[in-house]
C-alpha cells in the first residue's frame, strides 16, 4: 500500500515553526517513500477562521517549495480538500453512525448543559462532562423535542465499560479506560457544522491516509478517534505523534522566545532553504554528525525512525548560523537579487537600479556576504554607503574608558594618517598598522581609536572592516565625513 500522509492545518494563525515542522516531516515521508503528500485545510473552526491566514498557509508552502499532490488549488481524486466545502459528507456520516445506534441525537440547551457543569463543579463529583442525559430518548420524546423546534446536535456514544489503545510508532501503546474518554462528545454540531474530531476522522478515512504524523498535543483525542474508527468499521491509520519543538527553556516554543511564525523569518531575510533544513533537524537527525541537507536529499533519506523521542529545541542562534551558511554559498549575482528588495524598500536604490548604484553594489556584495546572518542585515551594513548620514551622536565616538577630549585626539591622528596614506597610495594594512600604533603612543586600546574613525564614516557601530569602509565609500567621501566629525566634536569638547 503506497503511502499517503497529510498536513491538516486549521486556517486561524500564521504558520509557525511547529507547524511547518509538521509539514516538512510528512512531505519528506511521502517523497521518501514515493507516496503522496495531500494539504487539507481545516477550517470548521469558523470563528477562528481568517483568510489571511489561508494566504499565509500557501505563501509558506510556496515558499519553501513544498508542493501538495493534492489539495486545494491543485486538487485530487479526493476533494474538496477544504472541510467547509465537505458539510454534507460529515453529515451524512454523523447521521450513519446514528442509525448504527453509535450515536445519538442530543437536545440539551446550553443553559442545561452549564447547570450540568455547575453541578458537577459543586459537588465534586467524579463525573466530569457531558452527563448522557439524551442517550436512551425513546422515539417518542425525540419527536416531541423536534415539535419544539430544538435543533440536536450529535454525539458519540463512548463505551462505559472496557479501553481503547492506540498505538503510536514513537510512544508505542497508550491506554485509555473507556470511562475516563471524555462522555459522548459532540461530533456534528445543531448548525450542522462537525467538530474537529468528526471531520478529521472522516477525511482520513476517506482521502485513504496511511500515517498521521502530527503534533504531539493531540495525543489525548487518540482514543476518541480510535472509538470512531471503531463505531465507523474503519481501520485507523499508522499515528507519529512528533515531539514537541521548544525553545532553549524548556518551554513549549512560544512568541515568548522570539518570532516563531514563518512569514517573520521570510521577511527578515532567512533563506527557505537554511529554514527547511534546520527545521528538519529540530526532533530529527539523520547520523550523529550531518547537519547539512538539501531539500532533494531529504526527499530520499528523511526516516520517520529517526524522529527522536525527546522534544526537539529550537535554537535561534543555531538558525543564524545555519542561514549564514546559506548565505555564503550564494553566488555573488544570487546574493545581489536577494538583498535588492531590501534596498530598495529602505530607498537606499531605485527600482529599476542605476548603473551606478549597481556598481556600488557589486563592489559591496563580496564585501557583506561574509557578515549577513539575515539577508536585512544589509541595510545596517550599507546605510554609510547609500545615504549621507548625519554625525553621529558625540557619545558614540567614545569608546570604552575614553573621554570626548582624547577620541577626538584619536582620530585627528588616525585622519592623518589615514589621508597621508591614501594619498600616496600605501596599502592599507600598513595605514592600519600606523593607526595601531597611535594606540601605543596614546596608551589606549586599538579599538579607541578606530572606534572614532569608524563612527565619523559609517555614523554607526556596526561596520564593515575599515579596509572594505573606506575602498566602497572613496577619498573624498571619506575625508569629507571626518573632517565633518572633527569639526563636531571640537565644538563640544
Ligand atoms: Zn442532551
Amino acid at each position: 500500500m503506497s503511502v499517503r500522509v497529510r498536513y491538516a492545518p486549521s486556517p486561524t494563525g500564521l504558520q509557525h515553526i511547529g507547524g511547518v515542522r509538521t509539514a516538512l516531516f510528512n512531505y519528506f515521508y511521502a517523497k521518501a517513500q514515493g507516496g503522496d503528500f495531500l494539504l487539507r485545510v481545516e477550517d470548521t473552526d469558523r470563528e477562528r477562521y481568517s483568510e489571511e491566514s489561508l494566504d499565509d498557509l500557501y505563501q509558506t508552502l510556496n515558499w519553501l517549495d513544498v508542493k501538495w499532490d493534492e489539495g486545494p488549488i491543485v486538487g485530487g481524486p479526493y476533494g474538496p480538500y477544504i472541510q467547509s466545502e465537505r458539510f454534507e459528507l460529515y453529515q451524512k456520516y454523523a447521521k450513519m453512525l446514528v442509525e448504527k445506534d453509535m450515536a445519538y441525537y442530543c437536545y440539551c440547551t446550553p443553559e442545561r448543559l452549564e447547570r450540568v457543569r455547575k453541578e458537577q463543579k459543586e459537588s465534586k463529583s467524579s463525573v466530569q462532562g457531558y452527563d448522557r442525559h439524551c442517550s436512551n430518548l425513546t422515539k417518542e420524546q425525540r419527536d416531541e423535542l423536534e415539535k419544539q423546534g430544538i435543533k440536536p446536535v450529535i454525539r458519540l456514544r463512548v463505551p462505559l465499560e472496557g479501553k481503547t489503545t492506540f498505538h503510536d510508532v514513537l510512544m508505542g501503546d497508550i491506554t485509555r479506560k473507556n470511562k475516563d474518554v471524555s462522555p459522548d462528545p459532540v461530533l456534528l454540531k445543531s448548525d450542522g457544522f462537525p467538530t474537529y474530531h468528526l471531520a478529521n476522522v472522516v477525511d482520513d478515512h476517506l482521502m485513504g491516509i496511511t500515517h498521521i504524523m502530527r503534533a504531539q498535543e493531540w495525543i489525548p483525542s487518540g482514543p476518541l478517534h480510535i472509538l470512531l474508527y471503531k463505531a465507523f468499521g474503519w481501520e485507523p491509520p499508522v499515528y507519529c505523534h512528533l515531539p514537541m519543538v521548544m525553545g532553549k527553556d524548556g518551554q513549549k516554543l512560544s512568541k515568548r522566545h522570539g518570532s516563531t511564525s514563518v512569514k517573520d523569518f521570510r521577511e527578515k531575510g532567512y533563506l527557505p532553504e537554511a529554514l527547511m533544513n534546520y527545521v528538519t533537524l529540530v526532533g530529527w537527525s539523520y547520523d550523529d554528525k550531518s547537519e547539512f541537507f538539501s531539500k532533494e536529499e531529504l526527499e530520499k533519506i528523511f526516516d520517520i525512525t529517526k524522529i527522536h523521542k525527546a522534544p526537539g529545541v529550537f535554537d535561534y542562534k543555531k538558525l543564524d548560523w545555519f542561514n549564514g551558511q546559506y548565505i555564503r554559498k550564494l553566488s555573488d549575482q544570487e546574493l545581489k537579487e536577494k538583498v535588492l528588495p531590501y534596498l530598495v524598500k529602505e530607498g537606499f536604490v531605485d527600482e529599476p537600479i542605476t548603473k551606478e548604484q549597481d556598481d556600488i553594489l557589486n563592489k559591496l556584495i563580496p564585501c557583506v556576504k561574509p557578515r549577513l546572518k539575515v539577508l536585512s542585515d544589509i541595510v545596517a551594513l550599507s546605510k554609510f554607503l547609500f545615504t549621507e548620514p548625519e554625525v553621529a551622536e558625540k557619545e558614540m565616538f567614545v569608546a570604552k574608558k575614553m573621554d570626548l577630549a582624547s577620541s577626538t585626539t584619536a582620530l585627528i591622528k588616525a585622519y592623518d594618517i589615514l589621508k597621508s596614506g591614501l594619498d600616496s597610495d600605501k596599502p592599507f594594512e600598513e595605514i592600519e598598522s600606523e593607526i595601531c600604533d597611535v594606540a601605543k603612543e596614546m596608551e589606549v586600546k586599538v579599538n579607541a581609536v578606530f572606534t572614532p574613525l569608524r563612527v565619523a564614516l559609517t555614523s554607526s557601530t556596526v561596520s564593515l572592516p575599515m579596509n572594505d569602509t573606506v575602498t566602497l565609500l572613496g577619498k573624498e567621501k571619506c575625508y569629507k565625513r571626518i573632517e565633518r566629525a572633527i569639526e563636531m566634536l571640537k565644538g563640544e569638547i
